[in-house]
């Protein structure tokens, strides 16, 4: 999804005399946070160093914990481990497979959330959490709320954009999300937190060094904190500013192809099609279909073979983070422990989406899919 727009944006980058964090930079921040309505914007070179940064800014460090979900990717659970933090899983929703408000209930009851300092809730597939009752919690036991939305934008919930609140969330600008400046991400919030966030995007300096080159600009720069080296190019950011004006047309597409794909695969009881809840505004990053393992005569793996015959491709998202080696051996998980997202994983796929699918692609998904639905039902 890279057009003229994109390509001569970047060049016009190429023959400025600025190619670092500038201008550009500068301009994505603001029609980002404009776009969403958010309180202010801080572009970075990855959803992960925005999550990072996030904890770090929220004084999250060792011996604190942070509740967040087993479905998601591992940058989410990572970024906890990064800051010296424990990861508390809380299982998800059988539905949205976003982190269920009881669960984390259920967790801050236990002794292994009783340090628990944060929620990082993750919004699976681009269906925004139940942020009014992960809120409510937050707010009852004191803790912080970030939110990965890597896969959300644009979303919205009850209304308000993913973003346009106080709490610090991050978006990816991966190769495959939604709006891509081929790596990159953003950090919206609270403006106070953001501005701490600046600094330590930029090694802990006190001003960066687009106004330290400028005219107007001194040598001069004092190191405030240890900080990271997270910051975007402009050569990225001349590519974001163009995907930005396409977003409605690239989410007009993602919806009919999910359309498309609902109505082919809503009547068949060996497929389950993905949940959208009332009040909330999916941003469609993934397709995840489900399928009823007790219909079907083949498992989830030969189905995905089995699609690969038919000429698609499909996933899986994802390999919750507790089957991973490392979590299951630091925190010794069994599979079972978080029963929702291990039962999912075991029959979900996701479907090729994107805005670049035509019509004969996704009739070749569909045909493919129910194929195989038919062929293969118990
Ligand atoms: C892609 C992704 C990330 C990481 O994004 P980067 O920009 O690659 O750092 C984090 N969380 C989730 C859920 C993702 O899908």
């Amino acid at each position: 999804m890279i057009g003229d727009e994109e390509r001569e944006e970047v060049l016009d980058t190429l023959r400025s005399d600025w190619i670092t964090t500038g201008p550009k930079t500068k301009a994505f921040e603001q029609k980002f946070a404009a776009f969403l309505r958010a309180e202010g914007a801080l572009a970075l070179n990855s959803c992960t160093a925005g999550l990072h940064l996030a904890l770090v800014v929220n004084g999250i460090g060792p011996g604190d914990g942070v509740i967040t979900t087993p479905m998601t990717f591992c940058a989410s659970v990572n970024v906890i481990e990064h800051v010296g933090a424990r990861p508390v899983l809380a299982d998800v929703e059988s539905d949205t497979l976003n982190i269920d408000p009881e669960k984390i209930l259920k967790v801050l009851k236990s002794p292994k959330g009783r340090k628990a300092k944060a929620i990082l809730a993750v919004h699976y597939a681009g269906h925004p959490c139940e942020m009014a009752g992960i809120e409510k919690i937050a707010q009852k036991y004191g803790l912080a709320v970030i939110e990965d939305a890597a896969h959300a934008f644009p979303a919205k919930y009850k209304g308000c954009p993913v973003g346009s609140g106080k709490n610090l969330v991050a978006f990816s600008f991966y190769a495959t999300k939604n709006l891509t400046t081929g790596e990159g991400g953003m950090l919206t919030g609270d403006r106070k937190l953001l501005e701490k966030a600046r600094i330590l995007s930029l090694h802990g300096m006190s001003r960066d060094a687009w106004k330290r080159y400028d005219k107007k600009g001194s040598w001069k720069y004092q190191v405030l904190y240890p900080g990271f080296k997270y910051n975007m190019s402009d050569i990225q950011a001349a590519i974001g500013i163009r995907q930005l004006e396409k977003i409605h047309r690239f989410q007009k597409r993602r919806y009919r192809v999910v359309e498309a794909y609902n109505q082919s695969f809503d009547n068949f009881d060996a497929l389950e099609i993905p949940a959208a809840r009332e009040g909330v505004e999916h941003a469609w990053h993934l397709y995840v279909l489900r399928l009823n393992p007790g219909v079907l005569k083949i498992s989830r793996d030969q189905f995905i073979e089995e699609l690969k015959k038919s000429g698609v491709a499909s996933s899986v998202h994802f390999i919750p983070v507790h089957l991973h080696p490392f979590y299951r051996k630091k925190y010794g998980y069994k599979p079972h422990d978080f029963p929702v997202a291990f039962n999912e994983y075991q029959r979900m796929l996701s479907l090729p989406l994107n805005p670049r699918l035509s019509d004969r692609d996704v009739h070749q998904v569909t045909r493919a899919v129910c194929k195989i639905a038919k062929r293969f039902h118990a």
